[in-house]
């Protein structure tokens, strides 16, 4: 998966499709489920869940019953990275070789970076 936590992404399908300017824009990566391959993306794919008193869901205690709102699990195949200049494009990776580092023998040999395909903006920069 290309994507990671507090990435901007744009959703391309379901009725949560990104239309407009918010194509442009994206929304943030909230969280990343690998072995899934799902995402929570901020204030999409809402669902209704009913809070009983007392009750503690996702780190929060409630002190009285509700209903809230809450984003529900997004598969990977249905959201693009969104560039700042493009809007939502597929990616592709860059290898480029690391410097042997003494104090790490078995470390990483490349640094791997994402690159927008339509115009070259790199989605991660190089660790110092
Ligand atoms: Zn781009």
């Amino acid at each position: 998966m290309k994507i990671k936590r507090g990435d901007r992404v744009v959703i391309i399908a379901g009725s949560d499709r990104a239309e407009g300017e918010e194509r442009a824009r994206g929304k943030i990566v909230k969280r990343v489920d690998h072995k899934k391959d799902r995402l929570i993306v901020q204030g999409s794919n809402l669902v209704k869940r009913h809070i009983r008193k007392g009750m503690t869901y996702r780190g929060e205690r409630f002190d009285r019953g509700q209903i809230i709102n809450q984003e529900n699990w997004i598969h990977v195949s249905n959201v693009q990275l969104c560039c700042p200049k493009c809007g939502p494009v597929k990616v592709k990776i860059e290898r480029t070789e690391l410097p042997e580092n003494p104090n790490r023998p078995n470390g990483p040999q490349f640094f791997k970076k994402r690159v927008c395909k339509k115009c070259g903006h790199g989605f991660d920069e190089k660790p110092e």
